[in-house]
């Protein structure tokens, strides 16, 4: 019998935070793993052991990141069923366009989700604009 691989090497960690299950996969993409012939759902089990806590019967596992692959914990959120389905109905694109899935999802540690595309922009405008005044200055400076 192959020795048991650890769990924290079945996953890998993403630039956004993901960690992304590289162990078996179910077929409907949840992350698996094996204990006595038993089949764990990877993610369900994380949310568990993280929060120390059981998942109530009935109640879904959102993916706040909307990866299925990944089973970090802080991305992982109990929700009704129901809500589940309003959640699929959130949003998956920010203001400008961009996709809000996968390494451009930014998710704050409260939970709110960021545009990582926008984020880059944003800080690109405020350094041009420091540029800028600096330039601005520098010019006045060898007009006098
Ligand atoms: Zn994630
Ligand atoms: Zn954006």
């Amino acid at each position: 019998m192959p020795a048991f691989k650890p769990l924290h090497e079945r996953y890998e960690i993403a630039d956004n935070g993901c960690w992304l299950w590289t162990g078996a996969r179910q077929r409907d993409g949840y992350g698996t793993f094996e204990v006595n012939g038993k089949c764990i759902v990877a993610h369900r089990y994380f949310y568990e052991f993280f929060n120390s806590t059981r998942i109530p019967p009935g109640m879904h596992i959102d993916h706040l990141c909307k990866r299925k692959r990944c089973v970090n914990p802080l991305h992982l959120e109990v929700v009704t069923p129901g809500e589940n389905v309003r959640r699929s109905l959130m949003k998956t694109e920010c203001k400008r366009g961009h996709p809000l899935t996968g390494d451009n999802l930014i998710i704050r540690p409260t939970g709110g989700r960021d545009c990582r595309a926008c984020g880059r922009f944003w800080s690109k405008v405020k350094r041009d604009k420091r540029y800028a005044e600096y330039y601005t200055k520098y010019n006045a400076l060898l007009d006098r």
